[in-house]
């Protein structure tokens, strides 16, 4: 016999479901509230976590509430909190709520965002806020185009695909791609997922600023094209992970010009910038890529999961990536109806656009960019307290709200091993704390530790106790080296 009820069709009563939503609005609105009070550092074994949640699959039903409850309790806490405003690495999530919202009703509605035909609105909308960002970059707006992907990494990936498939045709066994040592590490995963050797990949050095070093890549590539190889693309970082440093983007748009190569811009966390009057002067030539990956997620504040990759002309991506199955005949439609499982990797897509569309609708663009401008300052601002202080050294300066510095206290004349030794015991100590988040990375061979500041919640008092925090942790092991 079928059972009727309401279990056997996955459903909750009517009531059932509002109590249930209106608990997690709840629970979210608190966590925004409240989230600068608790701690930003999560720190859980395999071991425990295996001990608190591991167990067979849940044949019978339980109430709703009662695990809504447990996942309180046990789980969302065993997370570290990248919108709090201790949370100062690896690149933050400040997000916001109208795209928290923004995302439940995509989901809620459940709005496949494939094809036009599925979803004419949604389309339209991802049509609409990529004209936005595309104006934003500068990149012509008609013929210009672009994807919202998962994130950076697949943002990535997806240019590589698409500059092999108009550089290269289908034969790319002589290409030759080029990007910095200080490149994100998704533009080499990228490349190896398109199936480039070792032998086709060529890391050009930095300067002592962390630049790509135009003299090496320029005899670089005249060193391929002499050995019969066919260099076809330049990875270019508009913000790089480490010290936000933005290689020079104009002198390499015209290397790529006269080279007849593809220019591609990574500026997942760094591009964002270009809304404040720092950050544009910085990001000058960006509009000369081919193509350019931002990450929403990142510095435009919205919620996991947004990457975008912007392109000069949209018809690159439909020509790199439409297939005709018969399955989808019906809902070809014409060309200027996109269907954007065309235009990239995935069908089955989710409704990125919507949360992006409703928080500049509801904030303003002006309100995007005073934060901005807020955490570019605030990094200039946390880099001359640094500067002033007889313990601090900087070693990378305020570049796009990133700052690397070093503890090293003047007259103490530390061996670059106990200092790198003291730094990465500092961020240990503030780690096990679990009061901040703030780790290291290695810059010229030193460690060193970092802040990426893109978080308009983090305020001048937080950055100082962090700072007074990690004094005291260097001081500690000052005594101990003296004992
Ligand atoms: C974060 C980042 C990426 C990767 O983006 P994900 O959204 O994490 O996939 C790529 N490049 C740069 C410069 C980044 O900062």
């Amino acid at each position: 016999m079928i059972e009727d009820d309401l279990s056997t069709k996955l459903r909750l009563s009517k009531e059932e479901m509002q109590q249930y939503g209106y608990k997690i609005i709840d629970h979210i609105v608190d966590h925004f509230e409240t989230q600068h009070t608790k701690r930003p550092v999560a720190l859980a074994s395999r071991k425990e976590m295996d001990s608190l949640l591991a167990e067979e699959v849940p044949n019978h039903p339980l109430p709703p509430n009662e695990v809504l409850d447990f996942v309180m309790n046990h789980i969302i806490p065993n997370s570290n909190i990248v919108s709090h405003p201790k949370s100062f690495s690896f690149v933050p999530g400040p997000s916001n709520y109208i795209s928290v919202m923004a995302d439940t009703l995509a989901t809620g509605f459940n709005i496949f965002s494939g094809g036009w035909a599925s979803s004419p609105a949604a389309a339209e909308l991802e049509i609409v806020t990529m004209n936005w960002l595309l104006e934003i970059f500068g990149f012509p707006t008609k013929k210009g185009g672009g994807i919202f992907t998962s994130g950076g990494s697949m943002a990535n990936l997806t240019a590589l695909v698409t500059a092999r498939r108009i550089k290269c045709g289908s034969d790319f066994s002589k290409a030759t791609i080029y990007l910095s040592d200080q490149a994100h590490s998704s533009n080499i995963k990228a490349i190896k997922v398109i199936g480039f050797k070792k032998e086709q990949i060529r890391i050009v050095p930095t300067d002592i600023e962390f630049k790509i070093s135009l003299n090496k890549l320029k005899n670089i590539i005249a060193r391929d094209r002499l050995e019969g190889l066919q260099p076809f693309c330049i990875i270019a970082s508009a913000g790089t992970t480490n010290t936000g440093t933005v290689d020079p983007l104009e002198e390499i748009a015209t290397i790529c010009e006269t080279e007849n190569l593809w220019f591609h811009i990574d500026g997942a966390y760094g591009g964002a910038a270009i809304l404040s009057n720092e950050g544009k002067k910085l990001l000058k030539g960006i509009q000369r890529a081919d193509s350019l990956t931002v990450d929403p997620h990142k510095w435009f504040f919205q919620p996991y999961e947004m990457g975008c990759l912007l392109v000069k002309d949209h018809s690159w991506l439909s020509s790199t990536f439409t297939e005709k199955p018969e399955y989808l005949r019906d809902i070809e439609g014409n060309e200027s109806e996109i269907n954007f499982y065309d235009h990239g990797i995935q069908l089955t897509r989710r409704f990125r656009a919507l949360k992006f569309y409703m928080s500049l609708k509801t904030f303003g663009l002006e309100s995007f960019k005073k934060a901005i401008t807020y955490n570019m300052e605030l990094a200039e601002q946390t880099e001359a307290i640094l500067r002033k202080s007889k313990f601090w050294e900087i070693t990378s300066p305020a570049t796009l709200a990133i700052i690397n510095f070093r503890y090293n206290p003047i007259h103490q004349n530390l061996s670059e091993e106990m200092l790198d030794q003291i730094n990465q015991n500092i961020s240990k100590k503030l780690i096990a704390s679990r009061d901040a988040l703030l780790v290291t990375t290695i810059l010229q061979g030193q460690v060193v530790l970092r802040m990426c500041l893109i978080n308009p919640r983090t305020t001048l008092v937080d950055i100082k106790n962090t700072l007074e925090k990690c004094e005291a942790y260097g001081e500690e092991q000052l005594l101990e080296l003296s004992n």
